[in-house]
């Protein structure tokens, strides 16, 4: 089998759409500042609001309920922010309530929340990486000010039920706040069924670039901007407009719309293909994550007596690019918290790769994959017993 390049790290960052390279190309004679008056920032500023609106209708929100922000993780901590912004009457509310699960921008900050006062509550997941109902409920009570659970987990692939948690959360009158990072363009959105104040996105995780993301904010709900000083974004967010990465977004997020259905249809059968190939061909391996509520193009496998680090770097002289839930951190292996929050043992958690579909993602791609898998376990398994 020839050697070929097969990138399954879509949940990762997603390469650029050519439709939105092509944008990328135009916006770079697009200097104006979307701030000024003259004809070039007029200019510049009809295409920031055409963004805008690609968008909002992603998400089905209106207009100016999109703030566009850097990335996902500054529009989550945007977001957390709000817990201590003198500005935002909370009607002295002190409690954050999050899942175990969530992105590191929203994880990694309990410590610095805590010192502020907040009282955090994670809520436990099962083994499927489903939030919990029965510990969310308990969690839930008129001194919450905020919950934050993801649409859908970056790791697993996992889908949450954030409807029916926003339903049970505004009960208490608490504000409520999606990450929907890894869910938009992969599954259908829809703020208004869901219910809920606040949703994150990011462009780079839609096939337009890095350093790029939107901050939904509901229409009345309260919010105060986390980058401060300009008057950008209707006063919410401070900082020049960055012409080419809202352009690109605005196009990606209008592929995504059209496309997504499509896309999800064809990595739902792909990943399905990669799944029983591994099965057949492997053995011996632990599925992560809701067997059906499941992003379609993700799939996370633990290997048993096979280390997730070896079999990426062994996958990767393949030339197949996947990505493990043990990350070498301060040159200790950790295991993934997301699947140790789920009850997996840390050995399964080690061995533990992540396989994401993409757009690009073709049947030649997963054959490919099948065929080199057996033989990099085989031997990883040989030295582990050795
Ligand atoms: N939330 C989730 C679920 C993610 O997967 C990511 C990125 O991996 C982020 C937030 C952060 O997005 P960004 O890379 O744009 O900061």
């Amino acid at each position: 089998m020839k050697k070929r390049l097969v990138y399954l790290d879509n949940n990762a960052t997603t390469p650029l759409d050519p439709e939105v390279k092509r944008v990328i190309q135009e916006s770079l004679d697009l200097y104006g500042n979307a701030s000024s008056m003259h004809t070039p920032g007029r200019n510049a500023h009809k295409k920031m609001e055409d963004a805008r609106s690609s968008v909002a209708r992603l998400i089905h929100a209106s207009e100016s309920e999109i703030v566009f922000t850097g990335c996902g993780s500054e529009s989550n901590n945007a977001v957390l922010n709000l817990l201590f912004s003198p500005e935002v009457d909370l009607g002295g509310r002190k409690r954050f309530v999050t899942s175990a699960i969530e992105h590191p921008s929203i994880y990694e900050l309990k410590e610095m929340l805590e010192r502020r006062g907040i009282e955090v509550t994670l809520v436990p997941v099962d083994e499927t990486g489903k939030v919990r109902m029965d510990a969310y409920a308990q969690a839930l009570d008129s001194d919450v000010a905020l919950v934050s659970i993801m649409l859908a987990n970056n790791e697993t692939g996992t889908i949450q039920d954030v409807g029916a948690m926003t339903a049970l959360a505004k009960k208490y009158g608490a504000l409520v706040h999606t990450d929907a990072v890894q869910a938009a363009g992969k599954i259908g959105i829809d703020v208004r069924s869901l219910g809920v104040d606040y949703l994150s996105l990011s462009a780079h995780k839609i096939y337009a670039p890095k350093g790029i993301g939107a901050l939904y904010v509901r229409s009345g709900s309260p919010f105060t901007p986390f980058l401060r000083g300009g008057h950008q974004e209707d006063g919410r967010r401070a900082g020049t407009y960055d012409n080419l990465g809202i352009m690109a977004f605005g196009k990606a997020a209008e592929l995504a719309l059209e496309h997504w259905e499509e896309d999800a249809q064809r990595m739902r059968r792909l990943r399905d293909m990669l799944d029983l190939g591994i099965r057949e061909k492997v053995g011996d391996i632990h599925c992560n994550g809701h067997p059906e509520d499941r992003l379609p193009g993700t799939l996370n496998v633990s290997f048993y007596g096979a280390e997730g680090e070896s079999i990426l770097l062994y996958l990767d002289m393949e030339g197949i690019a996947v990505s493990t839930g043990s990350a070498c951190a301060t040159g200790s292996l950790e295991p993934s918290y997301v699947l140790v929050n789920a009850g997996l043992s840390s050995d399964l958690a080690h061995g533990s790769i992540r396989f994401s579909l993409g757009r690009f993602t073709t049947e030649e791609d997963i054959a490919y994959v099948t065929a080199h898998i057996p033989p990099v376990i085989e031997r990883l398994r040989r030295m582990s017993t050795v």
